[in-house]
């Protein structure tokens, strides 16, 4: 079986931004991918823009470099390598100067019939100069489309002023907000499990699940990120996109078709049924830390360069969803740096049976079942289900684990594709199923704003941890005094 290539129109895609990490590091090597999969059109073309001063060449030099440090080396094929490159433009330009947008609309209507996607690979304080700029010289209109990705918002407050400065601009229908969790093949065999097989469903509810854990753990400190990560921290930076999107997806009622509104439709009324956390109740149910300092690795505060951060680098919460399907279910949710390992798990963990018929012939305990979606570091899905071990004599028993493999089937070169090649040849399909409506985002931020004001009423300080630990011994004892415990985070 080989993976399907869906033919997309003619497009334009322009990168603002395009000489920095994101789009060296996930853009561009995503976009060589689909071309060399045969998905990009012969005359679409890929037009960067950014502060620094160099020609076209000078960029596809940079380019180059970057494919190759980013790509696998049996990826880099020099014909497909020449034929992406001369898909590229550069444009030096600084959009906060108004007269800089002549260049860039003489470059795009060379092809006025190409659908037009401006991704924003720039901090958010430029994305509404960025709209304006568009508008003020008519490239916004048409089949043009603008693609956001996180940080969206910083508060409650933030995300609306935000989401109003370029939905004056961009009606809702053409804005991509990206969170790349969800381009995630694990993430969308998620949904097809669930909705696409008659075994799922009817116990995916508070019957027979006992708690869902979700779990993003990193093994890297901040490093340079440290400024930025600084004003954010785990809560800002993690969870309140990507933990938050999970959970929606795990939880959300069955949508009436894929389709985008039905789909975000449903995620919303899950974060609308989340039990708010306030004032003390912080103290119960959520749990803030940082690093310390290891044997020979720096502290937090190190990394950050700020000796007094209350910054939480590790963030555990219990979440509760008020609704029918999942009154008494507990959601766990924990993200956290320099832990263990880099590991990120959904584990919907399944009571146990109501009876064990075996508890009079073999000592081997019951263990429940256990679905774990693994999205890092190899995407997957597992079974926990409880086996005999073979032989005569006795009944043994142990806990097996069902592997259901991706690659099953595939050809040997089948690989899984990137997050972002998928999200991004959905933005010029029109497909916005993937992305996240506003209301959501501001949703998520209207649950998240409490837990941090509580937080900084109660002067929560933030715990330290181990480096290279499974996290700060507080959140170990939140599960304990629900009588459960966190899954192992594997390394
Ligand atoms: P970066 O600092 O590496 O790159 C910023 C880019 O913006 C550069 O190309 C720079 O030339 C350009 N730029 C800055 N000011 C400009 C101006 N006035 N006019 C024209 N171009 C200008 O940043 P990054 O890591 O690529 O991140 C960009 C944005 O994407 C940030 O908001 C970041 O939070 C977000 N993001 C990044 C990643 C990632 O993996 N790097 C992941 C998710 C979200």
């Amino acid at each position: 079986m080989t993976s399907r290539t869906i033919p997309v129109a003619e497009f334009d895609l322009v990168i603002f931004g395009g000489t920095g990490d994101l789009a060296m590091r996930k853009l561009l090597p995503g976009l060589y991918r689909r071309d060399a999969a045969g998905q990009i059109p012969a005359h679409s073309r890929i037009i960067a823009l950014a502060r620094t001063e160099q020609d076209t060449a000078a960029f596809c030099d940079q380019a180059r470099a970057s494919l190759h440090e980013h790509l696998d080396q049996s990826e880099c094929d020099a014909a497909l390598m020449e034929r992406f490159l001369g898909r590229l433009q550069y444009l030096f330009n600084d959009v906060t100067n108004a007269e800089s947008w002549d260049q860039l609309v003489t470059v795009l209507d060379q092809q006025p019939e190409h659908v037009r996607v401006y991704y924003m690979a720039v901090g958010p304080s430029l994305f509404g100069v960025i709209a304006r700029g568009l508008a003020g010289v008519g490239l916004h209109e048409g089949n043009a489309r603008l693609v956001v990705e996180k940080p969206l918002g910083h508060d409650l407050a933030s995300a609306r002023s935000l989401n109003a400065e370029i939905g004056a601009v961009f009606s809702e229908d053409r804005l991509y907000r990206i969170d790349h969790y969800l381009g995630k093949e694990t993430v969308q065999n998620l949904m097809a499990l669930r909705f696409a097989n008659a075994l799922f469903e009817p116990i995916w509810n508070s019957n027979c699940i006992d708690h869902v854990q979700i779990t993003a753990a990193e093994s890297l400190g901040v490093g340079s990120r440290g400024s930025y990560y600084d004003r954010a921290g785990a809560m800002r930076d993690m969870v309140q996109n990507h933990l938050m999107q999970l959970l929606c997806l795990i939880a959300m009622e069955p949508p009436y078709t894929f389709e985008a509104d039905a789909v975000r439709d449903e995620k919303l009324k899950v974060l609308r049924a989340l039990k708010p956390i306030q004032g003390r109740d912080a103290l119960l149910k959520t749990v803030r830390a940082q690093y310390r300092a290891g044997e020979d690795s720096p502290s937090y505060r190190e990394e950050a360069q700020n000796p007094d951060s209350t910054t939480d680098s590790y963030v555990a919460i219990k979440a509760e969803i008020e609704n029918w399907r999942w009154a008494g279910v507990p959601f766990y949710l924990r993200t956290g740096k320099k832990l263990r390992a880099r590991f990120t798990e959904i584990a919907i963990v399944f009571k146990e049976p109501t009876h064990s018929v075996f508890a009079k012939v073999t000592a081997t305990p019951v263990v429940p079942n256990v679905l774990s979606i693994r999205l890092q570091p190899d995407e997957g899905l597992q079974l926990q289900i409880m086996t005999k071990d073979p032989g005569p004599g006795g009944f043994r028993m142990h806990d097996t684990q069902l592997d259901m493999q991706f690659s099953a089937g595939r050809s040997d070169d089948w690989r899984m594709p990137d997050a972002y090649e998928r999200l991004l040849m959905d933005v010029v399909r029109g497909n916005q199923t993937l992305f996240m409506r506003g209301d959501e985002v501001e949703a998520a931020w209207g649950w998240i704003d409490p837990i941090i004001d509580a937080w900084e009423s109660i002067g929560q300080e933030p715990e330290a941890y181990e480096p290279g630990s499974r996290g700060p011994m507080t959140a170990m004892e939140m599960l304990a005094r629900d009588g459960r415990r966190w899954r192992e985070i594997e390394k």
